[in-house]
Formats: C-alpha cells, sequence, structure tokens
C-alpha cells in the first residue's frame, strides 16, 4: 500500500477517509504490540525468571537491599481459591521496585480500577470517540530521561496546537521504553485520545513532525472496547520495558530516575477526573473489573463458579504448578492435586 497515495492536501476536507478505514495503519508500530497469547502459569513462571534476573543484577552492583526485597515480594502467597479458579492472591510483602514484574501487575490494576469508571462516564457525558495513538521519535544518542523528556515535551508542544484542540478532548498518556539493538533508547508514548470527529491520519502525522522536527512515525487505531483500550496502555507501566536486554548499567541509570511519571492524564479528560465522583455511576464496573481487587474470604462463593472458596499458603514456585494443574485438568474438573 502506498500511502502517499492516500496523502491529501491540507486544506482538504478530513472526511474524505471513512472511519475505520485501516489502511493507514503502520505496520512497524503495531508489530510490537501483539496481544500476549501465552498461559498463566507461563507468565508466572516467567515473572519468577525476570525477578531473578533483576536481583542478580542489583547484587552485581552492590544494591543488596534492593535484591533482597525484590526475592522476598511476591515469595510467599495466601491463595483464595475454590480449586479451579483463584479469586484473590495476597503476596506476604511487596518490594515497590518500579521494574517489578509483580508490583508492575498490582499498579496497573490499580489504574485501571481507577481509571475506567472516569472514562465510562467521559464516554456518556461527551461526543467522542476513544482512539489509541502511538507517537514514536527518531533514535538518538541520549540518556533514558533525555529520551523520554523529548518525548514529552514534543507531546506537550502538540497539544498546543490548534489541530490538537480541535480534535481531541483530552485521555491518558503512557511511557514505553524499549532499546534497539544498537543500545539506542526508543521511548514510545501511548495515549488514549478522545476524539471529537474524524480525521485524515497524514494531518496528524503532519503535525507531529512540526513539532519532533524529524519524527512522523505515528499508528492510529479506534478503540471499540475501552476496558481492553485501557488494559492494553497499563500494559506499558507495567512492564516499562524489557528487562530481559537489561544489563548492570541499564539498572544503574534506572535507579537514578527515582520519581520518573510512567502514565498521566491531559486536556479536558484530566480536569474531569478532578470532579470526578465516584458514586455518581449508572453503570455496574466492578463486575467487570479483575476479581483480584475484590475483598473475599474463606467461604464466600467463587465469583466465577459461585463454589465455596478456601485457603491455600504457596509458594511462588507452588503457585506456577497450581495454575499448570488448573490449566491442565479438563473442565469441570478440580485442579488441585
Ligand atoms: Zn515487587
Ligand atoms: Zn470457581
Amino acid at each position: 500500500m502506498n500511502l502517499s497515495s492516500l496523502h491529501l492536501a491540507k486544506d482538504s476536507p478530513p472526511a474524505k477517509l471513512q472511519p475505520g478505514a485501516h489502511s493507514y495503519l503502520d505496520n512497524r508500530v503495531i508489530k510490537s504490540h501483539r496481544e500476549n497469547k501465552r498461559t498463566r502459569s507461563q507468565r508466572a513462571r516467567e515473572r519468577i525468571r525476570t525477578k531473578e534476573h533483576l536481583t542478580r543484577l542489583a547484587v552485581g552492583i552492590g544494591e543488596v537491599e534492593l535484591a533482597d526485597k525484590i526475592e522476598r515480594c511476591h515469595s510467599r502467597l495466601l491463595v483464595l481459591t475454590c480449586g479451579r479458579h483463584i479469586a484473590q492472591v495476597i503476596p506476604n510483602f511487596t518490594c515497590e521496585f518500579r521494574l517489578c514484574p509483580d508490583c508492575g501487575r498490582r499498579r496497573s490494576r490499580k489504574l485501571q480500577n481507577k481509571y475506567l469508571p472516569m472514562m465510562r462516564a467521559f464516554l456518556r457525558h461527551h461526543h467522542v470517540k476513544p482512539v489509541h495513538l502511538v507517537l514514536t521519535q527518531t533514535h538518538r544518542v541520549e540518556t533514558r530521561k533525555q529520551s523520554s523528556k523529548r518525548i514529552k515535551d514534543a507531546f506537550v508542544k502538540l497539544q498546543r496546537r490548534a489541530f490538537w484542540k480541535e480534535f481531541f478532548k483530552g485521555g491518558t498518556w503512557s511511557l514505553e521504553f524499549t532499546k534497539d539493538k544498537n543500545g539506542l533508547h526508543h521511548t514510545h508514548l501511548h495515549i488514549i485520545g478522545f476524539r471529537r470527529k474524524f480525521f485524515d491520519i497524514e494531518l496528524l502525522r503532519d503535525e507531529w513532525l512540526a513539532v519532533t522536527g524529524d519524527s512522523h512515525v505515528l499508528n492510529l487505531k479506534p478503540i471499540s472496547d475501552i476496558a481492553a483500550g485501557l488494559r492494553e496502555v497499563v500494559k506499558y507501566v507495567s512492564k516499562p520495558l524489557d528487562i530481559r536486554r537489561f544489563g548492570a548499567e541499564d539498572l544503574r541509570e534506572f535507579l537514578k530516575l527515582k520519581n520518573m511519571r510512567m502514565f498521566g492524564t491531559f486536556g479536558e479528560f484530566r480536569d474531569f477526573c478532578k470532579g470526578f465522583d465516584p458514586s455518581d455511576n449508572d453503570g455496574d464496573e466492578a463486575s467487570e473489573l479483575d476479581g483480584l481487587t475484590r475483598d473475599l474470604v474463606e467461604g464466600c462463593a467463587c465469583p466465577k463458579c459461585a463454589a465455596p472458596l478456601f485457603e491455600l499458603r504457596l509458594s511462588k514456585n507452588d503457585l506456577v504448578r497450581f495454575y499448570e494443574g488448573i490449566e491442565s485438568s479438563p473442565p469441570g474438573k478440580v485442579g488441585t492435586s
């Protein structure tokens, strides 16, 4: 598909492209954000490996206290289960380290629980459609901090432009970090934008080029399910980078960036969130949220099958085996052994 054939002059009416016309999507960006198809046990095992890697790196640079915290975090768990489903997992200790995959999941769940009701309410009150916009920038030799500042500054400039104000009514942003094979930082901004009306993607490309000076690669796709859209963007907050490629120097650099913000709101959505009253809710959002955040005790009915819940005390490795048992047992059979 030749993108230049779609290019419209700046003064053409943006209505020429139909909503849902996906021909403009930039596959270079989409490719790296495929859905995750691994099982729960595989993901749990991977989190253990990631933490082992982080612990080794921390010991290697003399951060023994940090290593100890990461090792203790989620090492023993109180699991509330019916035998087939897990209703709640309570860890013995949480390290709250920003690169910890277990703490990242908790953080991302908290963000979802906080922002989903606000997004639903915002969509009910305004004539806007949510889109997932990915903004990228050219690679340069720079630190992670410089890379993140560069893209955030460009986004602030973008928001001040007439084009942006005409087509977007605020939203959320989150940062994603990756590194290419040459070791250059590659920072993306994932934006859930509340779009007022349809526009030609090429115009947005021109706007992004105007504020960055050299970047025009971006991707935009409509969000049909806001819960799934939010889950997708907070994923980058819970897993800010590919830790497998992380070395001792990276960890040292990361520890210097104590309070870098990874997620935020902007525009009219930001003001809306400030004034939001959670009791002012006409939908039943809670039923769609992750069951792990609800308060349950032994004897309560399993939220998935209504069988009584009981408590299990498991180590992190026991939990992986427990997940495997559930995954391998046929529906209807209890997965404990
Ligand atoms: Zn942790
Ligand atoms: Zn159940």
